[in-house]
């Protein structure tokens, strides 16, 4: 995703440097690099069209219990947050909405039809319970920003929170607060005040939230008479002992990446450059993962989730029955050729 121009780069002169093949999911930077894609969308695209083309059949996929992941990958200012809808703010207008808080209406939406057909199918409504969990990453360190216990004090220490895997390949995690919620608004509140912790913390502990990755995920337990295609005899169906009844549960992450910009170019020294390091240690993680899951010949040999909390805490959601998806997002001025270069590299390693 190619972000306009903003005012300041208007203003000092910088110039579009991407260029979109219309109708073609290729993208063009400079006069000789072309990249194609699944899709490309140029600068003029509305954040409801990202969300129709990206997220809305994973939100359907979740539903059958398909596990998701989607990512908002690129250098800090490219528009990851605006994207993805992790900032706070509250005087956005409904279009300008980003993918998160939209699936967050579509999910309830589809609860509520989902009961409706079961209702006018005389069966037995499913039930549905929705969590979500917020977590910030930072320097391989996971903190929860949901636990508004905890003081900075604490926060700066290291957390309790551990990543298990189960034995059935499934990972959860230990220690991280889980608000159970029961509409859109509730979980929309949950992702703001969730946001506004990530930007107090790191003022207060003066880092920059570029450097980390925040990950906001919304499980869904969804427990429906079996098969409700085969069902539609009501007079069977509407005896309750006839009916059998399913548990499907699902993960959805939403990522917002590190800023993806190389070190050199902010002059990082000292801690600055050790949390470079492992920044990049996490997104070098999930690029190696990526591209060991789309290797068909290294898929099942070799997957190394192991190599950051990152691909750790990711690992049942990204290949297998789950649904990715990778948005990288761009600036199209000239001054930053060289991060806009880098970051549809790793997309095209990632596809
Ligand atoms: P990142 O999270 O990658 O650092 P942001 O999402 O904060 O970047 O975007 C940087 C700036 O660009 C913000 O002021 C944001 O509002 C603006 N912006 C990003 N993408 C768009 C877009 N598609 N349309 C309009 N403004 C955008
Ligand atoms: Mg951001």
């Amino acid at each position: 995703r190619i972000r306009p121009q903003l005012a300041k780069e208007k203003i000092e002169g910088c110039h579009i440097c991407t260029y979109v093949m219309p109708g073609e999911p290729q993208v063009f930077l400079g006069k000789d690099k072309a990249f194609t894609y699944d899709h490309v969308f140029d600068m003029d695209t509305q954040q409801d069209s990202i969300y129709t083309h990206c997220t809305e059949r994973l939100i359907e996929g979740c539903f059958e219990g398909y596990n998701a992941t989607i990512f908002a990958y690129g250098q800090t200012g490219s528009g990851k947050t605006y994207t993805m809808g992790t900032g706070f703010d509250v005087s956005i207008s409904e279009d300008e909405l980003g993918i998160i808080p939209r699936a967050v209406n579509h999910l309830f939406r589809g609860i509520e039809r989902r009961r409706q057909d079961a209702s006018e199918n005389g069966l037995p409504l499913p039930e549905f319970k929705i969590n979500a969990q917020f977590l910030e990453l930072y320097n391989e360190e996971v903190l929860d920003l949901f636990d508004t216990t905890r003081d900075l004090e604490t926060r700066k220490q290291k957390s309790n929170i551990k990543i298990h895997e189960d034995a059935n390949g499934g990972i959860y995690t230990v220690g991280v607060t889980t608000r159970t919620v029961n509409s859109a608004a509730e979980m929309i509140q949950c992702l703001k005040l969730g946001a506004l912790a990530r930007t107090t913390a790191s003022t207060q502990m003066n880092v920059q939230s570029s450097r980390s990755h925040a990950i906001f995920t919304i499980h869904v337990c969804q427990v429906r008479v079996c098969s409700p295609d085969n069902n539609t005899d009501n007079r069977l169906a509407n005896n309750s002992e006839i009916n059998e009844f399913e548990t499907l549960t699902a993960k959805f992450h939403f990522v917002d990446l590190a800023g993806s910009e190389r070190l050199k170019r902010t002059g990082a020294t000292g801690d600055r450059a050790k949390e470079g390091i492992s920044i990049n240690c996490g997104l070098l993680a999930l690029g190696n993962v990526i591209s060991a899951l789309g290797d068909r010949s290294k898929r099942s040999s070799h997957v190394p989730y192991r190599d950051s909390k990152l691909t750790r805490l990711l690992q049942d959601s990204l290949g297998g029955n789950s649904q990715t998806v990778m948005i990288a997002c761009i600036s199209p001025s000239d001054r930053d050729f060289m991060e806009t270069l880098n970051t549809l590299k790793y997309a095209n390693r990632a596809r």
